[in-house]
């Protein structure tokens, strides 16, 4: 690991020591080997002058809800020294006493809360201190008599702390420890199953000492490290599977989540040692790992999905049961990832975000556990010290302030033509209550038009089979099954009368209009059969019901689609998926609906353009979002008990009604 500070860029903040602190703690943050999400804090002890004019000692510590690696000046907490070092003093204090005591102490009431290592760090009497949770240092600490390699490879001048609690039981420890020794002979701390401390009175001092413990560490490693095992060919997934047990273990969080596959070389190897199940579950890289990744992964069996989730709830349960003192909150018993054997591993979040950070803590300790089997073996804390963690006060108080996620967060929808007008909307809409969307557009450039995150642009021409579906396979690959399908891709032939009609057009109006909506429900209905509160929306036209003269192919086909949704909500209602049809009129903000064209309609009818747009009962305009506000609420909660509907979204018509 290589030292990321830079002569020029700190020489420009050096008479600042905040400044400093908020540079190399970027510099720390910005290696995921050495912080992953939120993990790590760092310090400066520096003085401050008070309204009263005098000047007091402050340690300014990393807040709460901060990211090393995106840290700025306001993220750090200023603290009063003289306050922490007295409550490293006290011999008892609870951790939500110790934090409302810190929150006391601070000299701007409206700071993060400080770290829960604060008064660690106001103990450690040096002005920088950097704490990491490196991985080839943890790697080295879960191993047998990881203690002793760590002696062996950092000598006398490192102070290496048993596992015990964060917060103030570890600073307490530290106190003890080092209460009539002398600070100056150390060159920092590892703290076992846990992490690393640097400190010096010199920024670039204390970070550069950090980059070389973990440099040694990972030296030491590279020693004994084998090189990764081959990996057989990429095999095909059997998405089936994965839906199933996407639904499982959505039931078992009660809510929905979405199901990512990880079939990369590194995982795939992994997954297929022999021994990879007893592996993967024996513990945690670091135990803070558990409140987002919990304490081991399931494993992906031979039998129905269902049981594995049913074998790994009931366990967590007896965990529960086993630790408990009667007054905490369960938390749910659902996993967060799997291991599947051959196949790699699957990552189970509530949205993309939380899936990256779940994703990212597997990755990392898949690749600690290579490292310490290399040394002798994979060994990590007990359940106990884990049980501890998942439930301490200070997570459990986090969940009374929990808010509710909004109304599609781990959803997965699929919208046709969504690269402009209706379909677009649909997906901005989908995507605002927190849906993942897979949008096919026959436009190559969906293929940039979405952040990626939310929503997988995919370029597709649903009259083409095969890659329609390549196209909803590739969307249950990356998320893991099917929720929400809207059927929004459509044409509007030129108007001719039947006996004019060009054949072309007429077939073309069939084979996108009618005959490719069929072939996305057949591609589609094996996942959606296994989706949460699974529904279709199919966009239909007003000409199904009323139609005009010269748009026979359009009409029939809409009709004909309007059929095909009553027969789908027949036949699909089994299994619980919703079929519900629209029937829109009149939306103007569409690619169909070029300017001249609206000019020539309302000509026509000897109307302006905005008396053409507003002609209906209500006199109001209908706009793309409207629909998809329609859209969203069919496919959602208020018409969980609705299927085989029609309705019109048209401001009223006297033919319709
Ligand atoms: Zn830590």
């Amino acid at each position: 690991m290589r030292s990321k500070w830079d002569n020029a860029e700190a020489a420009a903040i050096s008479a600042d020591p905040l400044a400093l602190r908020v540079y190399t703690s970027r510099l720390l943050g910005s290696d995921p080997a050495l912080v992953l999400h939120g993990g790590g804090n760092t310090s400066v002890k520096a003085t401050a002058p008070t309204i009263f004019g005098e000047e007091e000692e402050v340690l300014f510590v990393k807040g709460s809800g901060w990211d090393l690696a995106t840290i700025e000046a306001p993220g750090f907490a200023p603290v009063r020294l003289d306050a922490l070092r007295r409550m490293a003093e006290l011999a008892d204090l609870s951790d939500s006493a110790m934090v409302t005591a810190q929150r006391a102490a601070l000299t701007n009431p409206y700071a993060p809360n400080p770290s829960v290592e604060a008064i660690l760090h106001a103990i450690i009497p040096f002005r920088f201190v950097d704490h990491s949770h490196a991985d080839p240092v943890v790697a080295l600490t879960n191993t047998p008599d990881g203690a002793a390699k760590v002696r062996e490879l950092y000598g006398p001048h490192m102070l290496i702390v048993p596992y015990v609690m964060p917060g103030f039981i570890l600073a307490r420890t530290i106190y003890e420890m080092t209460r009539s020794m002398n600070w100056e002979r150390l060159l920092g701390m590892i703290l076992l199953n846990h992490g690393v401390f640097s400190f010096a009175h010199d920024a670039k001092e204390s970070y550069e000492r950090h980059i070389e413990i973990v440099t040694a560490a990972e030296d030491y490693i590279a020693r004994f490290s084998m090189p990764a095992p081959d990996v057989s060919p990429t095999p095909e997934a059997p998405l089936q599977k994965l839906a199933r047990l996407r639904r499982a273990v959505s039931r078992a969080r009660g809510r929905a989540i979405l199901a990512s596959l990880d079939a990369s070389a590194a995982v795939r190897a992994f997954s297929e040692l022999p021994n990879a199940p007893e592996l993967a579950t024996r513990g945690l890289l670091t135990p803070d790992h558990v409140i987002r990744a919990k304490r081991i992964p399931l494993v992906v069996s031979a039998s129905k999905p269902e049981e594995d989730v049913a074998r790994y709830t009931a366990a967590y349960q007896d965990y529960f049961d086993r630790h408990t003192d009667g007054s905490l909150t369960q938390l749910d018993r659902a996993p967060r990832w799997a291991l599947w054997p051959g196949q790699g591993s699957v990552t189970f979040g509530a949205s993309p975000k939380e899936t990256a950070v779940i994703d990212d803590i597997k990755r990392h300790t898949l690749r600690a556990i290579r490292w310490a089997e290399a040394l002798g073996g994979w060994q990590t804390l007990g359940e106990k010290e884990i049980f501890e963690i998942e439930y301490w006060e200070l997570e459990q108080a986090k969940l009374k302030k929990a808010g509710k996620p909004p109304a599609f967060e781990g959803k997965i929808a699929l919208v046709t033509g969504g690269a402009s007008g209706i379909g677009q909307a649909c997906v901005e809409a989908l995507t605002a209550l927190g849906a993942v969307v897979a949008v096919l557009d026959m436009n190559p450039s969906v293929a940039d038009q979405f952040d990626r995150q939310m929503a997988l642009g995919i370029p597709c021409d649903i009259t083409d089979d095969d890659a329609l579906r390549a196209a909803v396979d590739s969307s249950v690959r990356r998320w893991g099954g099917l929720d929400i399908v809207i059927c929004n891709a459509g044409i509007f032939p030129a108007s001719q009368a039947i006996a004019e009609i060009d054949p072309d057009h007429w077939d073309r109006s069939i084979a996108v209009n009618l005959t490719s909506q069929q072939r996305l429900l057949r591609a589609c209905a094996p996942y959606l059969n296994l989706g949460i509160d699974p529904a279709v929306v199919i966009i239909g036209s007003k000409n199904a019901p009323a139609p005009g003269p010269g748009a026979g192919a359009y009409s029939v086909a809409k009709a004909g689609l309007t059929q095909l949704a009553r027969v789908a909500a027949l036949e699909m209602a089994a299994a619980g998926v919703r079929v519900n049809v629209l029937h829109p009129n009149a939306v103007f903000d569409t690619a169909i609906w070029t300017p001249e064209l609206l000019e020539k309609r309302a000509a026509r009818y000897g109307l302006s353009v905005a008396e053409y747009k507003a002609q209906n009962l209500l006199g109001v305009e209908i706009t793309a979002a409207d629909v998809a506000a329609l859209a969203c609420t069919v496919a959602g909660p208020v018409f969980a008990k609705t299927t085989g509907a029609q309705i019109p979204i048209d401001g009223g018509n006297e033919r319709v009604i």
